[in-house]
C-alpha cells in the first residue's frame, strides 16, 4: 500500500464538526415556537428536547426546526419525521397558515436580538466534541494550515473558540460573511495558493460534501463525513459505500493524519 501524504491544508466545517450547538438550536427552536404559537407554558415538555437532538439531522435550514418542534407536539411519530421531512415541513407550514421565509424571519429575529441582549447567555449554549480543540491546537503547532468555512458568523466561531482558549487567526475563518458555497472557497484555498494544497475538507452535511463532489476541479479534495456531527444512519451508509467520501470517526480524529481513512 502506498502511504497516505498528509494534508498541507486541513478545512473544517464548524457547527457539528468542532462546535456542538445542540442546545442552542433547541433553545432557538423553542423559543421561535413560543412566539408563533404561544403555549400557556413557556417551559417545553421534559421529552421533547431529546426527540429533537435526535430529529436534528432532518433539518436543512434554520425555519424547519420550529416545525419540528410543532410536528412532534402534534404527535407526528419521530420515524415518519425521518423518512418524509421535506413533505411533512411542507404540510405543516401549509396547515398553519405560515411561510418557510416567515419562519425563518422569526427565528432569524428571536436570535440576533438574543445575540446582541446577551452575547455571554448564547455562546454558552455552545459546546465543543471532546478532544477537538486540542487536536486543533497541535495542528496549529504543525505546516498544516487549518481553516474552518462555516455558515455561522465568523466573528461568532473565532469568540467561541477564544472561549475554548484557542487562540485561531481570525484570517483562517470563512464564515457566513463571506456569502459564497463552501466548495467556491476551497476553490480558492485550492487555486490562490502558490504551492499545490493538499486539501482534506471534514463535513457532517452529506449534500456540502457532495456539491464539492460534483466539481470537476476539486478533485483532489479529500473529503471526510463526520460521523459524530448532524447525520443520520443513512447520510453515513450513503459515504460509506461512495469511494469518495470517508467516513471520519470523532478517535481517528484525534489521531495522526496517518491514522485517517483515506
Ligand atoms: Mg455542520
Amino acid at each position: 500500500m502506498m502511504p497516505a501524504t498528509d494534508p498541507t491544508l486541513l478545512a473544517l466545517d464548524f457547527d457539528g464538526v468542532v462546535c456542538d450547538g445542540m442546545l442552542e438550536y433547541f433553545q432557538a427552536a423553542w423559543r421561535t415556537y413560543c412566539q408563533i404559537w404561544q403555549p400557556h407554558d413557556s417551559t417545553p415538555p421534559a421529552d421533547l428536547a431529546p426527540q429533537f437532538y435526535r430529529l436534528r439531522p432532518v433539518v436543512e435550514t434554520g425555519w424547519e426546526m420550529p416545525i419540528v418542534i410543532r410536528s412532534l407536539l402534534d404527535g407526528i411519530p419521530e420515524s415518519e419525521i425521518f423518512q418524509d421531512w421535506p413533505n411533512i415541513a411542507q404540510k405543516q407550514v401549509q396547515k398553519y397558515e405560515l411561510t418557510a421565509a416567515e419562519v425563518g424571519q422569526k427565528l432569524d429575529h428571536l436570535r440576533d436580538t438574543w445575540i446582541a441582549t446577551d452575547l455571554e447567555d448564547w455562546l454558552s449554549y455552545h459546546r465543543f466534541y471532546p478532544g477537538v480543540i486540542q487536536r486543533i491546537q497541535e495542528i496549529l503547532e504543525t505546516s498544516v494550515k487549518v481553516f474552518i468555512i462555516t455558515t455561522k458568523e465568523g466573528r461568532f466561531v473565532k469568540q467561541l473558540l477564544q472561549q475554548a482558549g484557542l487562540d485561531f487567526p481570525e484570517s483562517r475563518i470563512y464564515g457566513k460573511e463571506n456569502k459564497r458555497p463552501k466548495h467556491q472557497i476551497l476553490r480558492e484555498l485550492l487555486t490562490n495558493s502558490q504551492n499545490q494544497e493538499i486539501i482534506w475538507f471534514v463535513e457532517d452535511r452529506l449534500k456540502t460534501l457532495q456539491s464539492v463532489q460534483q466539481q470537476p476541479d476539486l478533485k483532489t479534495v479529500k473529503l471526510f463525513l463526520a460521523d459524530w456531527g448532524y447525520n443520520t444512519v443513512g447520510d453515513r451508509e450513503i459515504a460509506t459505500n461512495n469511494p469518495y467520501l470517508q467516513l471520519l470517526s470523532l478517535d481517528q480524529f484525534s489521531q495522526n493524519f496517518s491514522e485517517w481513512p483515506v
